[in-house]
């Protein structure tokens, strides 16, 4: 017998009425099973990560426009409560803990979803961007393209994964690197930066964590990068860089901040045949590197937009074997709009988890 569930008619959700205004905490709809179509879930949400993406949806700063009225949201961890009638070959039932992370759902048969680059598909859901998301006590998400989350963690901890951990997870996956090489992590003590530095070492790559502050030092050394380099303290971050790899320079480095000079920097600061990997989605910064020196050093610049199905449950794999942990502050739905508030001016420190079973 799969458990039996009360779905209610209304729930609580934060909603952004148009770009830019301020997010409400309202009373919306929940659809009914009846309402679901095929191919879809309701979960019932235990907790939900908020990410820096979350917030430039709510502003509309990007040259893409989220939809609105918008329910954000995108590192959502629950239950699922009703599949859609009429779904055929579900991977997933009733009472399965899921993950929803940022490509909610593909078409899986255009050339992108059929070569693995299923967040590429033109037709492609985004959760709280395009798709209603996960800020709210019930989202409809995709029996295909939900996470399964294994048993050995907790769902508050896999929350961030689903979207920092997937994005840094597959930024190293594909940064050309071997066990053994340096690879160079801007933003090392941040949200992503701190899951980077343990996917990384997994891999058997020797971590430089470029950060500022002593919390932020601790925090990165203790999570095993085995250099740190202090921005506000260095006088040539490159030199710095050299200086630690025998005057080479890196293998690689995973870039996810906002700031163009992180990525001059790294083109200077990687070794010949280096391979650079942006990340962050600043809305409009520029990427400005040295043509002559990307030639002469035979250096690759790669973009990486977070995951598929496959990086997504690797990532999740990963962390619940107890190899990565996400360093997070809890908090409830009416936070949210207090922490976009520390979002902006930078005041909040690794990861913020809303708890969904805390009305
Ligand atoms: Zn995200
Ligand atoms: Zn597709």
């Amino acid at each position: 017998m799969p458990p039996q569930y009360i779905i209610p008619k209304t729930q609580k959700a934060a909603v952004v009425a148009s770009a830019g205004a301020t997010v409400e905490i309202k009373e919306v709809p929940v659809k009914t099973e009846a309402e679901l179509a095929p191919g879809e879930c309701l979960v019932k949400l235990h907790c939900t990560g908020v990410c820096h993406t979350d917030l430039h949806a709510a502003l509309g700063d990007w040259p893409l426009k989220a939809n609105t009225p918008l329910i954000g949201g995108h590192e959502g961890v629950g239950e699922i409560v009703a599949i859609g009638p009429n779904t055929a070959s579900s991977p997933v039932k009733i009472g399965d803990r899921v993950g929803i992370k940022w490509l909610a759902d593909s078409c899986l048969d255009c050339e992108h979803c059929r070569k693995g680059r299923e967040q590429n598909c033109l037709k492609a859901k985004l959760s709280g961007f395009n798709v209603d998301g996960t800020f709210a006590e019930y989202v409809v998400s995709y029996v295909h393209h939900v996470t399964p989350i294994p048993e050995g963690i907790d769902s508050n901890s896999a929350a961030s994964i689903l979207c920092a951990g997937v994005t840094v997870y597959r930024a190293i996956k594909y940064s050309q690197t071997e066990a053994g090489d340096w690879i160079v992590l801007p933003g090392a003590g941040g949200g992503l930066g701190h899951l980077a530095i343990q996917y990384a070492r997994v891999r058997g790559l020797r971590v430089i964590a470029i950060d500022s502050g002593e919390e932020k030092k601790k925090l990165c050394l203790e999570l095993g990068a085995e250099v740190w380099i202090d921005f506000k303290e260095s006088k040539d971050i490159v030199a710095d860089v050299k200086a630690a790899t025998g005057g080479e320079g890196a293998h690689s480095a995973v870039v996810t901040t906002a700031s163009p000079s992180g990525y001059k920097q790294a083109v200077d600061y990687l070794r010949c045949g280096g391979t650079l990997m942006a990340v962050g989605l600043p809305g409009q910064a520029g990427l400005e590197a040295s043509i002559f020196f990307t030639v002469f050093k035979s250096i690759s610049i790669l973009g990486s937009y977070v995951g598929n199905r496959q990086d997504a449950r690797e990532a999740v794999d990963i962390a619940a074997r107890g190899q990565v942990r996400c360093v997070y502050a809890k908090k409830a739905l009416p936070d949210l709009k207090d922490v976009y508030e520390g979002i902006t001016n930078g005041s909040v420190a690794g990861r913020v988890v809303l708890d969904m079973t805390e009305q």
